[in-house]
C-alpha cells in the first residue's frame, strides 16, 4: 500500500508537518523512534516543588532517579539538565545515532516529541535581517509564525524585548509571575534603562510556550516548579501533546519503535527503508512523499545514505552557548516563594549592532528545582561545605545562559563514517571549532554581559563553557539554495536532487540567529508541509 505522506519524527518539526497537512485534508503516516518514559511520569504526585519535597516519601525516585541517574550526570555538560522523568529523551541515542568527535557534544533525541519532550519553551520571532541570512522567506514566515503561536499557546509581555520574542504576534496570553531575584534585577534595568540601550542591551519577559490562560483543554501553569519533571495540566506545549491529537484522526498513523535508514526515488514514488529498533528486521513503506523531520543531524544521516554517498562533508551551525552564574548580594540568604516556576524568568538580548543581525540572547533563571547537587562540582570547596554555601546563596543565584549567533566556516562539519558496531554499520563523525574571529567575538560578547549584569545588581562568579554542541540548537547541513544541487534544499523545503522528498526541520537555515530556534523550526515546517502539499497531485 502507497501512503500520501510520510513524516519521519515526531518532534516539534515533525508534529507541525503533520498536523499542516493532516488539517489539509492527507493522509500521514508517521515514523519515529518513539522512545517514552514507562517509569518516572507516573510517580510524580501533583503539586509544588516545595510541597513534595516536604512530603512525598517517593521523590528520591523522580529527583534523584532509581539508578541515582541524575547524579551521574551531575555536571555542567551537555544534557545535564535532563531530569529522570526526562531521561528518555536520550534512551538509545548512544546505540542507534553513534557520534565520533573530539570537539562536539550535541544532544540527540529518539524519543516521542524528540527534544521537546525537554525544551525550555522559549520562543523568539526572527527579524527579516535575520530570515534573510537565514535563507527563510520572510513574508511567509511571518504568517507561519502567528499559525503556530496559535496552535501552541504563548505567553508573554509588551515590554523592551518583544521586538526580539513575540514582536506582531496576535492573542499573545499575559505574562506569568516572575520571583523576586528577577524583580530586582528588572526593576534596576528599569531605573538604567537608557545607558543599558546605549550598549545594545534589551532586558524583559522572555515569550515562553507556556500557559497563563486555559487554552484548548489544557490548563494554566500552576506556577509549581515543576516544568523540568512534568508536563502537569498540559500547561507547557511539547510535540507529544500534537501526535496525540493527531492520533484521534482516522487521516493519520504513528508507526513507533522504527528507525528510518534511507529512501530511494522512482517515479511511481518514494520508498523509505526502516528497521524494527528491537528485532533490526527491515521494513520498507512506500509513499507519494516523504518528509524528513528527524532533527538535523539524524536527517543529514538519511539524506547521506539515501544518495549513497556517507562520506561527503555537510556544513554544520550550531549557537555557540555559555553560562555565567551570578550572584545578587541584595538577595543573598532571603527566602524563596513557594509558587514559581522553573523556566526563564527574564531575557537579556543583546543587539549591538542594531542593525537586526548579530543578536545576543541570555536567559536568566533562578536555581532551585534542579537541585544543588547539580553545582556542587562547581565549587571549589568539599561537597559538605559547598552544600551549606550553596544553600546560603540559592534566594540570590541567578544563572545566565547565553546563545551567541553562528555562520558557516570550514571547521564546522559532519560526515559518515563506518562503525562496524552500530546496527547502521556507521557513526557521524563531527567537526566543530570556532576560528580566531569568532572565538573574539563570543568573548567579546560575554564581556559585554558580565558588564551590563552588574549594572542590574548581579555579578558575575564564573564563566562557564559547557563545550560546543551544549546549546541544543542545531542547524544548517543542507543549505536552501537556488541552484539544484544535491545536499541542499529549494527554498520550498524540497531536496535537491529529488521530486517529492521534503525536509522540515532545521537542515536548509544557512545562518543560525542566537534567538531560541525552535518557533522558527516550526513555522519552516508549517510552509514545507504545504509546500509538499501542492507539490502531490490528488489522486
Ligand atoms: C533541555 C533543552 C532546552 C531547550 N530549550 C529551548 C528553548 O527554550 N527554546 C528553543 O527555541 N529551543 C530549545 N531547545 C531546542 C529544541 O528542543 C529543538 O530545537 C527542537 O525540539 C528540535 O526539533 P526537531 O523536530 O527539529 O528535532 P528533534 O526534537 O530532534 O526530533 C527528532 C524526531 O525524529 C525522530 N527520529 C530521529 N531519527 C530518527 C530515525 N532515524 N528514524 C525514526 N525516527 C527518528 C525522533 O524520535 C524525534 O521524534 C531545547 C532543547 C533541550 C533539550
Amino acid at each position: 500500500m502507497t501512503s500520501d505522506f510520510v513524516v519521519v519524527g515526531s518532534g516539534a518539526t515533525g508534529s507541525v508537518a503533520a498536523q499542516t497537512l493532516v488539517e489539509s485534508g492527507a493522509s500521514v503516516v508517521m515514523l519515529d523512534a518513539g522512545r517514552h518514559d514507562t517509569t518516572y511520569s507516573s510517580l510524580i504526585p501533583t503539586g509544588n516543588f516545595v510541597e513534595l519535597r516536604g512530603t512525598d516519601s517517593g521523590q528520591h525516585r523522580y529527583l534523584l532517579g532509581d539508578n541515582f541517574e541524575s547524579l551521574a550526570s551531575a555536571t555542567v555538560a551537555t544534557g545535564s539538565q535532563l531530569t529522570p522523568p526526562r531521561r528518555h529523551v536520550i534512551d538509545a541515542v548512544d546505540r542507534f545515532l553513534p557520534i565520533r568527535s573530539s570537539d562536539f557534544t550535541p544532544l540527540q533525541s529518539l524519543a516521542l516529541g524528540g527534544l521537546g519532550s525537554a525544551w525550555g519553551l522559549g520562543c523568539c520571532v526572527y527579524s527579516r535581517e535575520e530570515m534573510n541570512a537565514a535563507g527563510l522567506p520572510w513574508r511567509e514566515m511571518e504568517a507561519a509564525y502567528q499559525v503556530i503561536a496559535s496552535r501552541i499557546g504563548i505567553s508573554g509581555a509588551d515590554d523592551d524585548v518583544r521586538p526580539f520574542t513575540t514582536a506582531d504576534l496576535r492573542d499573545i496570553q499575559p505574562p506569568l509571575p516572575i520571583d523576586k531575584s528577577a524583580e530586582y534585577v528588572l526593576e534596576r534595568y528599569k531605573k538604567r534603562r537608557a545607558r543599558l540601550h546605549a550598549r545594545g542591551f534589551y532586558m524583559g519577559r522572555p515569550a515562553l510556550a507556556l500557559l497563563s490562560q486555559p487554552k484548548d483543554g489544557r490548563s494554566p501553569s500552576a506556577l509549581g516548579g515543576m516544568e523540568f519533571y512534568s508536563d502537569e495540566g498540559r500547561s507547557a506545549w511539547r510535540p507529544w501533546i500534537a501526535v496525540e491529537q493527531l492520533r484521534s484522526n482516522s487521516r493519520f498513523s504513528y508507526i513507533s519503535n522504527v528507525f528510518v535508514t534511507h529512501f530511494t526515488e522512482t517515479d511511481d514514488g518514494v520508498s523509505v527503508y526502516c528497521f524494527d529498533m528491537q528485532t533490526l528486521q527491515q521494513r520498507i513503506l512506500r509513499c507519494r512523499c516523504l518528509i524528513l523531520a528527524a532533527g538535523v543531524l539524524a536527517t543529514s544521516r538519511i539524506v547521506l545514505r539515501g544518495f549513497g554517498k556517507p562520506s561527503v562533508r555537510l556544513p554544520l551551525l550550531c549557537n555557540p552557548y555559555t553560562y555565567i552564574p551570578c550572584i545578587v548580594p541584595a538577595r543573598l540568604g532571603k527566602s524563596m516563594p513557594a509558587q514559581d516556576m522553573s523556566l526563564a524568568q527574564l531575557a537579556l538580548f543583546h543587539d549591538g549592532g542594531q542593525n537586526g543581525l548579530d543578536i545576543g540572547m541570555g536567559f536568566i533563571y533562578s536555581y532551585r528545582a534542579l537541585m544543588l547537587f547539580r553545582l556542587l562540582r562547581e565549587t571549589p570547596l568539599n561537597t559538605r561545605d559547598a552544600r551549606i554555601l550553596l544553600q546560603y546563596l540559592m534566594s540570590s543565584l541567578l544563572i545566565v545562559g547565553v546563545h551567541h549567533p553562528d555562520g558557516y566556516s570550514t571547521d564546522k562539519y559532519v560526515t559518515l563514517e563506518p562503525d562496524p558496531e552500530s546496527p547502521t554499520k556507521d557513526r557521524l563523525f563531527i567537526s566543530y571549532r570556532l576560528n580566531d574571529g569568532e572565538e573574539a567575538r563570543v568573548a567579546s560578547r560575554i564581556r559585554e554581559y558580565v558588564r551590563a549584569l552588574r549594572v542590574v545588581g548581579a555579578l558575575a562568579i564564573k564563566i562557564v563553557k559547557p563545550g560546543h554542541g551544549a546549546s541544543i540548537h542545531y542547524a544548517g547541513t543542507l543549505p536552501f539554495s537556488s541552484k539544484e544541487e544535491r545536499y541542499t534544499l529549494a527554498t520550498s523545503g524540497r531536496l535537491h536532487g529529488t521530486k517529492n522528498i521534503y525536509v522540515a526541520d532545521g537542515s536548509g537555515f544557512k545562518y543560525l540567529p542566537a534567538k531560541g530556534l525552535t518557533l522558527s523550526l516550526m513555522a519552516n515546517s508549517h510552509i514545507v508541509a504545504r509546500n509538499a502539499l501542492s507539490s502531490v497531485v490528488p489522486r
